[in-house]
């Protein structure tokens, strides 16, 4: 039979902001469990030498032996290294040797390409991808780590807590973009920001992200994530708030974000064309 479908494509997500604490290693726990729960396929990689995603997840690094770092540095294969995960997601896991890998990375030719190869490995077999979706979880800077993330993506989700906003944060974030486009990857795309510990109860936060998506032109993925306790269990339990506190607010936010990405997704993609930052 002649099939009509386009060949299975895989979408890969860097979420990013290199100010730390913005809730990005707890969005990508979060969406890619609730991506799991609508049936898609997905792999997390861990990319901060804190291996804050990985712990999360249940899996204690010290018991890791082969990591990200080995993927990035030692050319060993994805699929040596990736580790199924009780929220029914994949996971490419990072210990502390990633620090390592940064400065390793840094004295070799093509280093923005070492994590786009290595995906490529595992997404280009005759089938189609393994994965609907590969969600990168970035460290909390705009070094090597992040422009290889940004250079395997095919779009970068910005988590921002509005409370705290430095614009000028957003704006160095947006210019590395732009550099990435011109020298790495013309087909990345920015797919907005994803307002995190969101406090509905001040008005300072909603004027904050009405500032922010009308001064660097972002769309806002919305729902806002709101602000609870329950985030604080999740990493202790090993699992993601979607299982640790399956119908809190968060936990539903984060579904219907999920959701919109999804949406997102399906959009054309306008490959190299050039198109607002
Ligand atoms: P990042 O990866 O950007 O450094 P994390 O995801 O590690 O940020 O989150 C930083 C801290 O904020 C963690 O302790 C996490 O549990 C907490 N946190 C994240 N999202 C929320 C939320 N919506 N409400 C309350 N606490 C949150
Ligand atoms: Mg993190």
């Amino acid at each position: 039979p002649t099939s009509s479908l386009s060949a299975h494509r895989v979408t890969t997500l860097a979420v990013a902001n290199q100010k730390g604490g913005v809730a990005k290693t707890t969005s990508v726990a979060s969406l890619g469990a609730a991506l799991a729960e609508l049936g898609h396929s997905v792999l997390l990689v861990d990319l901060d030498p804190q291996a804050c995603l990985t712990f999360s997840l249940g899996i204690d690094p010290e018991d890791v032996e082969l990591s990200v770092h080995h993927v990035l540095t030692k050319g060993t294969h994805v699929d040596e290294v990736v580790i199924e995960t009780d929220d029914g997601v994949d996971l490419l896991p990072a210990t502390i040797e990633l620090a390592r890998a940064e400065a390793d990375l840094l004295t070799r030719t093509g280093r923005e390409q070492v994590l786009k190869a290595a995906l490529a490995d595992l997404l280009d077999d005759e089938e189609g991808s393994t994965y609907d979706w590969v969600l990168l979880d970035c460290p909390p800077s705009l070094g090597v780590l992040t422009v290889a993330a940004l250079t395997a993506a095919d779009g970068v989700l910005i988590p921002l807590q509005c409370e705290t906003l430095s614009h000028r944060g957003v704006g160095q974030l947006l210019d590395t973009v732009h550099d990435v486009r011109r020298f790495t990857n013309p087909d990345l795309e920015v797919w907005g920001v994803l307002p995190t510990l969101y406090d509905g109860r001040t008005n300072h936060a909603r004027t904050v992200l009405e500032t922010i998506s009308s001064t660097y032109d972002l769309e806002v993925i919305e729902p806002p994530i709101p602000k609870t306790i329950k985030f604080a269990e999740a990493p202790a339990a090993g699992r993601s708030i979607l299982a640790t506190s399956r119908s809190s607010k968060g936990a539903k936010a984060y579904r219907e974000a999920a959701v919109h990405l999804v949406e997102r997704s399906q959009r054309p993609r306008m490959r190299g064309k050039s198109r607002k930052r």
